[in-house]
């Protein structure tokens, strides 16, 4: 069943939170999952600090653990850079993992432009966790499941492609699942993942009727979708 479409996008089950406070291709994504006291932030795009202080505040902003990054385009790392220089600045004490694909490269730079800027005055840790497979590993008690798929993009030509290193990823908690692509074509990880998801958070960023690499067609979404109990349709073209 496809949920609502005007963002926000709220779903919960349980204790298990999503709010998924926009996806625009080109513009800005940015995604809260809460459970129980647990705050993990999936691409924090452009904005996302100013949502995420309206929805948490500071204090919770503070206790954010993890931040997910799906891959490196600028949509969906825009606000990564305020959000460590506001934990630095508010003083932020508990460790903040940061997990990534393997070779994203604007992750690893804006990391060390962090830490070169700010040096020795950054008062919370910080965890790189590169992922190279799709081993399962947990965080506060959340078992997180990332999973490769297929997302290019243009070189300066205009017409040569190339992958970029994306990765989806699939939560557990209190045998909830939810699944959240990033941004992919069609692919069987993903097909496979969103499979019987209670959420499945689905793109679909390609405005034409032919399949192509790098985002699904609205028909290759809604099928993917339906695969799962419920499910939102993101990163559509405004
Ligand atoms: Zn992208």
């Amino acid at each position: 069943m496809m949920k609502q479409q005007k963002y926000p996008l709220v779903w919960h089950k349980n204790n298990f939170f999503v709010k998924i406070f926009c996806s625009i291709p080109n513009i800005a994504t940015g995604i809260l999952i809460k459970i129980n006291g647990i705050h993990f932030v999936v691409d924090p795009g452009d904005g996302i600090l100013r949502d995420l202080n309206k929805e948490i505040g500071s204090r919770n902003i503070l206790e954010i653990s993890d931040l997910f990054i799906t891959h490196g385009h600028h949509d969906h790392v825009g606000g990564v850079w305020s959000l460590l220089t506001y934990m630095r600045v508010m003083n932020k004490k508990s460790t903040l993992n940061i997990c990534y694909p393997e070779g994203c490269v604007e992750i690893e730079s804006i990391y060390n432009a962090f830490r070169k800027v700010y040096s020795k005055t950054i008062p919370y840790k910080i965890n790189l966790r590169v992922s190279r497979d799709s081993e399962k590993f947990k965080s506060k008690g959340v078992s997180v499941k990332p999973f490769p798929v297929v997302h290019k993009e243009y070189l300066h030509d205009g017409i040569t492609t190339r992958q970029v290193p994306a990765i989806g990823f699939k939560f557990y908690y209190g045998g909830i699942k939810v699944c959240y692509g990033g941004d992919t074509a069609y692919c069987e990880e993903l097909v496979k993942n969103a499979k019987n998801s209670d959420l499945a958070i689905i793109e679909a960023g390609h405005d034409e009727d032919t399949p192509d690499d790098m985002h699904m067609t609205l028909k290759e979404a809604r099928a993917v979708g339906e695969s799962a109990k419920e499910y939102f349709m993101v990163h559509v073209p405004e």
